[in-house]
């Protein structure tokens, strides 16, 4: 067995008690930004209280507490999850970029990672990353509760739902539920170390993501699948996507904003 797979097949897939004991404490604390892993508040009265606890942000890792940094460097693992993931990218930045100064793209840039991030958090995403034009949320069932399609899907109607005006930039949404492997990877000399999900359905929402057309999201069948009571009369759609040989079933989420966007 691969180191510590156990481990870490508790932590996201079923919830390790002693982190979800923490989740709960730690998530009625105010303020964000949190430790990635255990959701320690590092702002607000919260993060004064549980600085002087030693929970602070690790000077190596500052994205995870002291402590969590320690963790993941003593027990390098992963396990392999199924999950639901989201991948919110914005759309026509290039040409954006040569008609606003670098300061307002910066500044409507900022606008959409704070939009979208809160939106993630609200509904129990976790493991949130930005990069580059794109906002990557994962819902581990260790995290995210047994229903995390729904999380995810929520999600995914909240953000198609956002004014563009106030989140600042355009973004199409991808939504998938599979398999992936989620673990520790180690940067160059032991500086930053994460927890990254890795795989063929990484990718796939990805492309999900990227194929979505402005205030559209796209949700694939065994995510929509997984949602209990999933909304009636929403369009199915299917797509080729690179690296896969078969149609890909989705279902197409609008908002107000997609529906302007397509009549014009
Ligand atoms: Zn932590």
């Amino acid at each position: 067995m691969p180191e510590n797979e156990e481990l870490w097949y508790t932590i996201f897939a079923t919830g390790h008690p002693e982190l979800v004991k923490q989740h709960r404490l730690h998530t009625r604390l105010p303020a964000p930004p949190r430790c990635k892993l255990c959701l320690v508040p590092f702002k607000g009265p919260g993060g004064f209280v549980m600085g002087l606890r030693g929970r602070r942000p690790s000077n190596r890792n500052p994205r995870y507490c002291s402590k969590c940094d320690q963790f993941i460097r003593a027990f390098p693992g992963g396990a392999e999850v199924e999950m639901s993931m989201i991948f919110a990218d914005v759309r026509g930045s290039t040409p954006l970029s040569e008609s606003i100064s670098a300061t307002e793209l910066s500044r409507r840039m900022n606008q959409y990672y704070a939009a979208v991030t809160h939106i993630l958090v609200d509904t129990d995403g976790f493991i949130i990353d930005v990069v580059g034009d794109e906002v990557v949320g994962l819902y581990p069932p260790g995290f995210s509760g047994p229903h995390h399609a729904e999380r995810a899907l929520e999600a995914a109607q909240r953000l198609v739902a956002l004014d563009p005006t106030e989140c600042g930039l355009p973004f199409g949404v991808g939504v998938h539920t599979g398999v992936v492997h989620i673990g520790t990877v180690m940067g160059a000399d032991e500086g930053i170390a994460d927890v990254r999900a890795i795989g063929m359905e990484v990718n796939t929402v990805a492309r999900l993501g990227s194929s979505a057309g402005a205030g559209e999201a796209l949700v694939s069948d065994a995510t929509w699948k997984a949602v209990r009571e999933a909304p009636d009369g929403v369009e199915h759609r299917e797509l080729m996507l690179k690296g896969r040989s078969e149609p890909f079933g989705v279902r197409v989420v609008r908002g107000p904003t997609a529906v302007a966007a397509n009549a014009k």
